[in-house]
């Protein structure tokens, strides 16, 4: 009989990824998500299959699934700067209440949970690169707060719930992720980015450009999700690819790929905007045996195919 797995947040970005992974690992996938910020396009191509099934549903309300539950998944969350200012208390409700709701049901039914957190933990990082020990430097009512801190309380309540009622439980860092089904207006560096490039409109680069950003194929950071998931640690772990580059060196990788006449324009950094950001992996690559293998000039090219095709552009 094959495993049976909840994956809220389901129609997003990497929800959808997993979704796609866990499918062809042979498990039972159920699918959940509000779309509020996921579009079920992610996952159209599912819904035809035996064994896939979707619950348009809030996680922060209560939850049920009839049967037997073997793990869950809780990427559920708005996870763009741009969309979590949109929606702060659903980002924070999703966090608490959904986590909430979520570790109950693991608990419920003695299923395995793992639960997306953030580099966002760590805040503008004073460490440099950060590794899983360094406990960040958040502002706690700043404008990502609703993000950062909603996160902070999930790791808080998943290791309570582990200590506590002896739930499995596992926490992955997710830093920058990259790749198909990103939402072109997610108000991220590079859909933003690509859409200017593609539609004729100047590249914003905000602050100086220097701050820094490590970003991660999405097939890459599945493949650690699926190998945290079935291992037996249960502290965080960081998924990211270690390969920092500043934003204006970003900005200028995009024009060179995209062959736009476009130039960079530099706007205000947004407050609390991190400096720094690059991810650890040493846990990864020891506990998991995980490391990133798509380099960015190749996944960035797969994304852009991915972007011209949404835009209907040659
Ligand atoms: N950024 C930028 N131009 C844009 C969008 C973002 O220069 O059009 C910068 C942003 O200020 C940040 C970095 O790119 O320093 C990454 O931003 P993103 O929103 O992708 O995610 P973050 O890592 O900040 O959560």
């Amino acid at each position: 009989m094959s495993k049976r797995i909840l994956i809220t947040g389901a129609a997003g970005f990497i929800g959808s990824h997993l979704c796609d992974r866990f499918i062809k690992e042979d498990f039972e996938v159920i699918g959940m998500d509000n779309l509020i910020t996921g579009d079920l396009k992610n996952i159209e191509h599912l819904f035809p299959l035996k064994n896939f099934s979707f619950y348009h549903q809030d996680v922060s309300k209560f939850i049920h699934i009839p049967g037997k539950l073997d793990y869950i998944l809780n990427f559920a969350s708005p996870a763009s700067p741009v969309d979590y200012v949109k929606w702060p208390i659903q980002t924070l409700k999703v966090g608490s209440l959904g986590t909430h709701n979520c570790l109950g049901l693991a608990k419920a039914k003695g299923a395995r949970i793992l639960l997306a957190s953030t580099s966002e933990v760590y805040g503008d990082p004073l460490v440099h690169p950060q590794p899983e020990e360094y406990w960040g430097n958040v502002n706690p009512i700043g404008p990502r707060s609703m993000y950062d801190e909603a996160k902070r309380f999930q790791e808080a309540i998943t290791m309570a719930y582990h200590n506590a009622h002896g739930v499995e439980t596992r926490i992955v860092r997710i830093f920058n992720t990259y790749g198909p089904r990103m939402r072109l207006n997610d108000g991220r560096v590079l859909p933003n980015h690509f859409f200017q490039a593609i539609t004729g409109e100047d590249i914003t680069v905000f602050g100086d450009g220097k701050q820094t950003r490590s970003f991660c194929y999405v097939s890459d950071l599945v493949d650690g999700i699926y190998r945290l998931l079935m291992s037996d640690y249960h502290l965080p772990v960081n998924c990211g690819n270690p390969d920092e580059i500043t934003i204006l060196q970003f900005a200028e990788e995009i024009i060179k790929l995209t062959g736009t006449k476009q130039k960079i324009v530099f706007h205000d950094l947004p407050k609390d905007d991190p400096k720094q950001r690059k991810p650890d992996i040493t846990k990864a690559r020891n506990i998991l045996g995980w490391e990133p293998k798509i380099g960015r000039e190749e996944g960035v090219k797969i994304t852009y195919d991915y972007f011209k095709k949404a835009l209907n552009v040659k």
